[in-house]
């Protein structure tokens, strides 16, 4: 099969498309023929050696994967080939304290499923079948792949983290990335009055289509005075945050007392200042997310299919051009995801 591989850590180039041989399913496992896989940040974390994962090379980069099945192991029943599936982000490990509990995000073995197989940015892939989810059929193989972490993150960090209730205001930062635009499209679904904010005003418009009320442009606005403007200077009930850095105080700032503030990541400043007096003058909250549970997974999928939420997909590129798709990726003008297809 064709695989794109890297030998060392680095920028795009040192990326390379390599002919690899098929990865035959083992006991408890299926192969996968690979329709579409989406890129996502923690590609490039991956690839440039900073992600704080264990990575052994040659790696196979990919996390994000649509495929159809084309051969069992042994030992394996219920699944049959041709089904179209995704494997589930996390490779858990069914047994911890927290698997059993129906918490799987907090497994204590938890790998990603690229680190334990072998990664999705090539045309065939093995997975335990521990870790599928059908897709239904209304919902094409590119807007599947699109789903799963894009939604299921801001699923996790709204409703099972955060708690978000009808009519309750949000700010959600960054409304242009895959998890922003996701958490916009959910939390209008929701019936929240949705507050956003983006580098441009075209991520905005893009943003109000898909049901944000208020967009602030935080660089030309101060985001805590709009957000108030926006509140009748209340504040927000809850800040989706998965910038860090600037946006991370602005977000406490904006929050409304007794206001929670969610949290699942900080590529633009991962250790900052805090103030700790307004915040628990304010009795505010900081709740940390990470991933989602596979359920979260199958409600996403079942309300795209339905047409309740839309994957966005910015552009598909073949395998050959993984690494234009990833350097299209690091410039950060994409709405949406960006898919390879095989
Ligand atoms: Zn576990």
């Amino acid at each position: 099969m064709k695989a794109v591989v890297f030998d060392e850590f680095g920028g795009s180039d040192v990326l390379e498309l390599r002919e690899l041989p098929d990865p035959e399913p083992g006991p408890g496992e299926v192969a996968l023929d690979i329709l579409a896989s989406a890129l996502n940040h923690l590609d490039v974390d991956v690839r440039e050696g900073v992600s704080r994962f264990p990575v052994e090379l040659p790696f196979v980069p990919g996390v994000e994967v649509v495929g159809r099945i084309t051969a069992v192991g042994d030992g394996v029943t219920g699944w049959e080939v041709g089904e179209r599936v995704m494997p589930y982000l996390m490779a858990t490990c069914g047994e911890c304290l927290y698997c059993r509990t129906g918490r799987e995000s907090l497994c204590l073995n938890a790998g990603f499923i690229s680190f334990s197989t072998s990664g999705g940015y090539a045309e065939k892939l093995t997975c335990p079948v521990r870790h599928l989810i059908r897709i239904p059929d209304a919902l094409g193989d590119e807007a599947a792949a699109a789903t799963q972490i894009a939604f299921g993150t801001a699923w996790h960090m709204l409703f099972t983290r955060g708690r978000l209730g009808p009519g309750e205001r949000v700010l959600i930062n960054s409304v242009g990335s895959g998890i922003g635009s996701a958490a916009v499209q959910l939390a209008h679904l929701a019936g929240a009055y949705v507050i956003g904010n983006a580098s441009s005003d075209a991520k905005l418009a893009r943003a109000s289509e898909l049901g944000m009320d208020v967009g602030i442009n935080h660089a030309t606005q101060d985001v805590v005075e709009e957000v108030m403007r926006a509140t009748d200077g209340r504040g927000v009930d809850l800040v989706f945050e998965h910038v860090g850095g600037e946006l991370f105080q602005k977000g406490l700032d904006s929050l409304a007392k007794d206001g929670r503030l969610v949290i699942c990541g900080g590529h633009s400043g991962e250790v900052v200042p805090f103030d700790i007096i307004p915040f628990f003058r304010g009795q505010k909250q900081i709740i940390g997310s990470f991933v989602y549970d596979r359920w979260e997974i199958e409600r996403v999928l079942d309300y795209a299919a339905r047409g309740l939420i839309e994957p966005l997909v910015h552009r598909t590129f073949p395998l050959e051009e993984a690494k234009e798709a990833m350097e299209m990726m690091e410039r950060r003008e994409h709405f949406g995801k960006i898919v390879l297809k095989p």
